[in-house]
């Protein structure tokens, strides 16, 4: 099979920009962008509008068995689907935000979404980020970028974005929601969120986004076959 690209792994925490620079670079390099995020969102959001418990590990288990998810390009953005409803207007509910790292720890979630991930990305020519790109979907990517800032700049920008959508609220707050979230993924045994040994750590606490954006791209260029 020819490949259409390589692979590009950005990883790192919550309100990192993570999907904002995947997504300038994708297309940049005319790749396709997948935001994994969204994709455990998407099984977060309808495991709660179906009523399900999700502190039993038994009952999400069941529960996905009979979920299937899509991911269907538009323009330069994406919409989600689970079982054929469009659940993208629902992936940035509080609620959601608030459940999803519970849901992303257990293991059958993780399966359902790997093999939708791999299979996204089994031709290359994709920028894809998430917590485990880099560790455990692909630990064979040619570039590995694990994103950061420092904590109370994350929040900011958090707070800018909520704003921006009309959403009005306190940093200490989103402070507090951001670091419970990271403490989850980086606690759970399964797909814990950790830079893999081989990624360039980017620290944007102090950097531009076309400054990361160009820093990712020259990375990109250094690991493209001739
Ligand atoms: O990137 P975003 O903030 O939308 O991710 C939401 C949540 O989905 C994360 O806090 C994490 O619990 C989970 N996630 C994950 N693995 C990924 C991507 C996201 O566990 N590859």
């Amino acid at each position: 099979m020819t490949k259409r690209g390589i692979v590009v792994a950005i990883d790192g925490p919550a309100g990192a920009g993570k999907s904002t620079v995947a997504k300038a670079v994708a297309k940049r390099l005319r790749y396709v962008h997948i935001d994994t995020g969204a994709m455990y969102r998407a099984l977060t959001f309808k495991l709660l509008q179906a009523g399900v418990d999700i502190s039993v590990e038994e009952r999400v288990e069941q529960a996905i068995a009979d979920y299937r998810i899509d991911m269907m390009a538009e323009g330069d953005t994406f919409r989600v689907l689970v079982n054929d409803e469009d659940v993208t207007g629902h992936l940035r509910d509080a609620a959601v935000t608030a459940a999803v790292a519970t849901v992303s720890g257990y293991r059958a979630v993780r399966e359902l979404l790997f093999t939708e991930q791999r299979r996204l990305a089994r031709q290359g020519g994709v920028v894809m980020d998430g917590r485990d790109i880099g560790t455990v979907v692909f630990p064979q990517a040619e570039v590995k970028i694990f994103l950061t800032a420092q904590l109370e700049e994350r929040a900011r920008r958090r707070q800018i974005e909520l704003a921006d959508r009309g959403i009005l609220r306190d940093r200490t707050n989103i402070v507090q929601e951001i670091a419970a979230r990271d403490e989850a993924d980086r606690r759970r045994p399964v797909s814990p969120l950790v830079q893999a040994p081989d990624a360039v750590l980017i620290d944007t606490t102090a950097l531009s986004l076309d400054a990361v954006i160009e820093r990712v791209l020259a990375l990109c260029q250094s690991r493209m076959p001739e």
